[in-house]
């Protein structure tokens, strides 16, 4: 499988040029908010689903949406958000809810066999102090494993080595969720 073998080199790349400790909810987005002010997520909704790709737009569900982190912490590292820019879960109505896990029991399964993670790492940080980027807009981290990134390490300090392959893995999870759907 050829992209494993591109994700763990990746990977490897990355591990040597890092030597943090592994923080795993730190900030999604270490840039932050838009310059303009604007919302990061509520800008990748707003865009036309033409440049969906573009923005690593995954899925436009009813009411939520899936991405992928523009900063991964590992290769294939997706995003669960409602469309509503709500800070906390218990701002979202019961079909928001809903939904936002229905997408993550369907993603976890698409990120898991796209990417041969051995594991995920799951989880919000909601609010700033539980090191949210972007405390303002809930969202959900999936976060691939792979074997031997367990000293790992920090939000890939070199961004570089991982946004390299981040269009490929986004095509990738599209066949997946595609095939899937037409079963
Ligand atoms: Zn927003």
């Amino acid at each position: 499988m050829d992209i494993e073998k591109e994700l763990n080199e990746e990977l490897a790349k990355s591990l040597r040029k890092v030597g943090e400790v592994w923080a795993p909810w730190r900030s999604a987005y270490i840039s932050g908010p838009k310059k303009d002010g604007e919302c990061v997520f509520c800008a990748k909704v707003k865009a036309p689903s033409g440049s969906d790709r573009e923005n690593l737009l995954l899925e436009r569900g009813k009411r939520c949406f899936v991405c992928m982190n523009t900063y991964p912490y590992t290769p294939g590292h997706v995003l669960i958000l409602p469309y509503s820019h709500v800070e906390t879960l218990d701002e979202l109505d019961e079909e928001t809810y809903a939904e936002f896990f229905a997408l993550l029991k369907k993603w976890q399964a698409i990120v898991k066999k796209s990417v041969g993670a051995g594991g995920l790492n799951i989880g919000i940080n909601m609010g700033k102090i539980a090191g949210a980027g972007i405390a303002e807009h809930l969202h959900m981290h999936i976060v691939p494993r792979y074997f031997g990134d367990t000293n790992f390490i920090t939000t890939c300090a070199d961004t570089r080595v991982v946004s390299k392959s981040l269009f490929d893995i986004y095509d990738l999870y599209l066949s997946n969720i595609n095939s899937k759907e037409e079963k």
